[in-house]
């Protein structure tokens, strides 16, 4: 099964992404965690990504669409869960060429939906280990020790795009590049929405009982 998960910054795709991975072995691709992870070891993907990521702006779908290429590539035959990929038409388009190339075929599109006012709450006191990543928030979820992480002692630091300014560019360029995919994956009859602003693991049953009334179909 291959399911995408789109929708705004701070929609919880990655929250979700977490609950499939506790429950299901499919295999959560996120681009932000890899680029993440090439920022932090300053690699020169990592230099390149953050000259982009900082501002709020997205990668180039070249550089995007070739890191996703070569791990589908590596294991066509994966389950895979999507999540901030894609994220342009273009990156779409392009997905779905090289699931054509790799005879991989995507199940479903869900768009998260959340309201902008919750989606600045949520980033805005977003906070995250520098060490082991953990997500907490500011009010909702703070760690025990003020800055220190729960699970590692690692650093708690709020993500350079997740201060204001670059959360506005943020939402601009959802609703400028991302949006348009939700009327692209409508157009092919994959598109589902759920409902955003509830639990993780309730967004997680919604998505599993919608894949189980496709599966009656
Ligand atoms: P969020 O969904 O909360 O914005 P992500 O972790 O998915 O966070 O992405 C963080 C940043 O990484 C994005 O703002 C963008 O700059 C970059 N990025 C992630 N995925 C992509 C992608 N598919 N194409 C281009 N840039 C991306
Ligand atoms: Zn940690």
């Amino acid at each position: 099964m291959n399911l995408i998960i789109v929708g705004k910054p701070g929609a919880g795709k990655g929250s979700v992404a977490e609950v499939f991975k506790e429950k299901s072995d499919i295999i959560h691709l996120s681009t932000g965690d890899i680029f993440r992870k090439e920022m932090k070891e300053h690699t020169t993907l990592g230099e390149l990504a953050l000259s982009y990521i900082g501002k709020g702006q997205l990668v180039p779908d070249s550089v995007t669409n070739d890191i996703i290429y070569k791990i589908l590539e590596k294991n066509p035959s994966g389950s895979y869960l999507f999540d901030g990929y894609p994220r342009t038409v273009n990156q779409a388009e392009c997905l779905e060429q090289m699931m054509e190339k790799l005879n991989m075929k995507l199940d479903l599109v869900c768009d998260l939906e959340v309201k902008d006012d919750l989606v600045i709450f949520r980033l805005s006191g977003r906070r995250v280990c520098k060490s082991c990543g953990t997500i907490y928030h500011v009010i909702n979820h703070p760690p025990k020790k003020d800055g220190i992480c729960d699970v590692c002692n690692g650093e708690v630091i709020q993500r350079a795009d997740d201060k204001e300014e670059a959360i506005k560019a943020r939402l601009n360029v959802y609703q400028n590049q991302t949006k348009p995919l939700i009327d692209y994956y409508k157009a092919k009859g994959l598109l589902r929405s759920v409902d955003g602003d509830q639990s993780a693991l309730d967004v997680y049953l919604d998505i599993m009982e919608i894949l189980d009334n496709e599966k009656g179909r």
